[in-house]
Order: C-alpha cells, then sequence, then structure tokens
C-alpha cells in the first residue's frame, strides 16, 4: 500500500505507463534528487511533483459567450431556430402529451424533447438523482502576483496541510501585459476549511472566508514566490464561489433519463462533471445531443458515462458524495 500521497502519485503514473505508455510519456516524476528539481518548478516544500507536459488554460466564460453570440449571429431569419432566454429559471419539468411542460416565471414551453444540462443543480428539476449528483460549493480568488511571480506552467497541489486527495488546490496566472499589468494568480481550493467541505451547498452568493483565507495565505507555501520583501498573505483583487456537480461514482451522467427516474420519455441530461467539466462537457452534450437527434450507433462517448437504471442503482449502493469525500475515498 502507498504511504504518502506522492506515493499514490508513483503508482497512477505507473499504471499510465502501463495502460497508454504514449500518454505516459508526456508525464515526468519529480523528486529533490531529479533535474529538473523540485526548486526548478518553483514547489521547493513539495515531497515531490508529477511534471505533464502538456496543458491547457482558458476563460470559460469568453468560450461559453463566444459560443452563444456565433449561434445567436447564425439565426438570420425572424423565425431564428436558437433562442436564448437568460436569467430565466425552469421552476419544473413535466410530462405533458407525449412531450415535456417547461414552466418558468416568463411562460411555459412545450417540447416533444428536453435536455437538462443544469449540473449541480439538477437535482431541483430532478428530485431522484438528489442522491447521485450532489452541490459542492468550490472557492476561488484572484490574487495580485509578488513582483517575481512569473510562472512558467500551471498547477495542482494535493495534500497540503489537512486537506485530503479530494480536496485538491488549483492555479493558473492570467498572462502579464507589456506594462506588467495583470498576471493575477487564480487560485481556487481550500475545501477541507470550508463549512461541510462545500457538499451539499447550492448557495454561490457568498464566498467561504476560512477557504478563501487559506487560499490567500498558503499559496506562499506550496510555491516559491516570496519576494525581497516577504508577505503573510496575498491580496485578492476578486473572491468568489461557483458549485460543482458531484458525481456518485464520479463519472458525468450523459444520455436518456430512463423512464422510471424522469417520469416519462424524452428527458435526457449530461451532468455531473464532479468538478471537471471543462474537458468532459462539450463532447458530453455532443454524445447527448447525438442521443437525442436518434443516432444509436458509433456515439463516442465512455461507456461508463451512459445514465442506465442498472449504473444509477450501483452507485447507490456506493459510498454517499459526502461519506466518500470525508473518507478521502473516489467510487467506484
Ligand atoms: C470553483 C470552481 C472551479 C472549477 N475549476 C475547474 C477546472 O479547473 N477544470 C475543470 O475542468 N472544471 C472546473 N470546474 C468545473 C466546471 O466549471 C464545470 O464542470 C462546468 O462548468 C460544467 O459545465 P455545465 O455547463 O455542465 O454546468 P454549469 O457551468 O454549472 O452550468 C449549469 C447552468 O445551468 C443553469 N441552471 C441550473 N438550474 C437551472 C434551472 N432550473 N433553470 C435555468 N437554468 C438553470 C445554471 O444557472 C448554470 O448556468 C470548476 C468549478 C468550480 C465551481
Amino acid at each position: 500500500m502507498p504511504e504518502t500521497m506522492f506515493d499514490y502519485a508513483i503508482e497512477a503514473t505507473k499504471t499510465l505507463q502501463q495502460a497508454d505508455p504514449e500518454l505516459a510519456r508526456q508525464v515526468q516524476i519529480i523528486t529533490p534528487s531529479t533535474n529538473p528539481s523540485l526548486a526548478d518548478l518553483q514547489v521547493s516544500n513539495a515531497a515531490g511533483a508529477i511534471k505533464q507536459q502538456c496543458a491547457a488554460s482558458l476563460w470559460p466564460y469568453k468560450l461559453v459567450c463566444w459560443v452563444l453570440e456565433r449561434l445567436l449571429s447564425s439565426n438570420n431569419t425572424s423565425n431564428g431556430s436558437f433562442n436564448l432566454q437568460t436569467n430565466t429559471t425552469v421552476t419544473s419539468v413535466q410530462p405533458y402529451d407525449g412531450g415535456w411542460l417547461v414552466t418558468t416565471p416568463r411562460g411555459e414551453i412545450k417540447a416533444p424533447k428536453i435536455l437538462l444540462c443544469t449540473n449541480a443543480y439538477t437535482s431541483s428539476l430532478l428530485p431522484t438523482l438528489h442522491d447521485i449528483i450532489v452541490p459542492v460549493k468550490g472557492e476561488m480568488s484572484a490574487l495580485i502576483p509578488t513582483p517575481n511571480a512569473k510562472l512558467q506552467r500551471s498547477y495542482g497541489f494535493l495534500g497540503h496541510l489537512r486537506q485530503n486527495i479530494e480536496q485538491d488546490d488549483y492555479l493558473v496566472q492570467r498572462p502579464i501585459a507589456e506594462d506588467g499589468s495583470g498576471g493575477e494568480l487564480m487560485f481556487g481550493g481550500g475545501r477541507a476549511y470550508a463549512t461541510n467541505a462545500g457538499v451539499g451547498i447550492s448557495d454561490d452568493s457568498t464566498i467561504d472566508e476560512p477557504a478563501a483565507a487559506y487560499l490567500r495565505k498558503e499559496i506562499l507555501k506550496v510555491l516559491d514566490i516570496q519576494g525581497d520583501e516577504p508577505v503573510k498573505e496575498l491580496k485578492a483583487s476578486h473572491e468568489w464561489t461557483g458549485i460543482m456537480g458531484f458525481s456518485r461514482d464520479s463519472h458525468p451522467w450523459v444520455g436518456c433519463v430512463p423512464e422510471e427516474v424522469a417520469g416519462g420519455n424524452g428527458m435526457y441530461i449530461c451532468a455531473g462533471y464532479t468538478g471537471h467539466g471543462m474537458p468532459n462537457a462539450a463532447l458530453c452534450a455532443k454524445a447527448a445531443v447525438e442521443s437525442m437527434s436518434g443516432k444509436r450507433d458509433e456515439i463516442d462517448l465512455p461507456r461508463s458515462y451512459w445514465i442506465t437504471s442498472e449504473r444509477l442503482s450501483k452507485a447507490r449502493e456506493m459510498l454517499t458524495v459526502k461519506d466518500a469525500d470525508e473518507a478521502a475515498i473516489r467510487n467506484p
């Protein structure tokens, strides 16, 4: 049995080397005696590091706006096929005349098929999934960098202080402009310090101060960015929270919701990314839409992502999201 989190990481890397040697070639185990060293990676205090060659960062809001603007501008008829209603909460979905009745404060819509991409909030419309996709509040900050914080890479930190293996911290730096402005350190996590570790919380209207304080202070301990005049904590230009949708068996739920769960036919879902939707949500949505359009074969989606009655039953035999999170055990 591995003894430390770094031992786990080494084991996981070895498993990857066996399962996918080509992918594993992008991954390098860094110990105090390797080249590059932990100090080269600016993580001198770490027990070790796993360096990965390829990574990407993006501003999700800009991506989503770009997608929506393109869809809106492609509607060149008065009967446009794309209709966007922002700030319009769906308060209920009910089976109706072989299809669905979607109720909002601004009126009702009838549709033969509907797709729930409501992620953490799915159980507000489909209460039977309350124990399958669970809201988890995450804390984020944009921290003003120290003068020498010019990072070459993005980071994920595991196991700092009392954080368990499911409570990682993550860091991406914004670009630094020619005049030296920008470069904010987008640092998130600190969940072990948040109320209930954020589990079961769907209100993102407040920040969680202990988690926010952890982020402002601990970044200086996990990363070598102190300048000539050491500071105790960084200032945040912005702090906020967001709600992730944790899946009971750790995989997203995609496809046609079984009739006995939805109460009718023609309800589809893509949700439950357990905080990792960026590399997952777009292709899950494509698969869900292909499935809605009646395409049956060759939909490119891992089998473990499809929602079925059997998978739901199996997931319910696993630890609850809260118990798994507390025990630092990842289902399945
Ligand atoms: C703090 C934080 C950090 C994260 N960091 C990363 C990361 O580094 N990498 C990564 O891959 N992922 C990350 N994620 C997760 C990622 O943001 C999500 O997986 C992704 O946003 C899921 O996309 P989505 O469209 O399915 O759901 P969401 O982006 O949650 O969108 C769901 C939408 O549905 C709307 N909605 C819900 N219910 C209703 C209703 N009844 N009526 C109308 N609208 C409704 C909501 O308002 C929301 O706009 C992070 C999440 C948080 C909160």
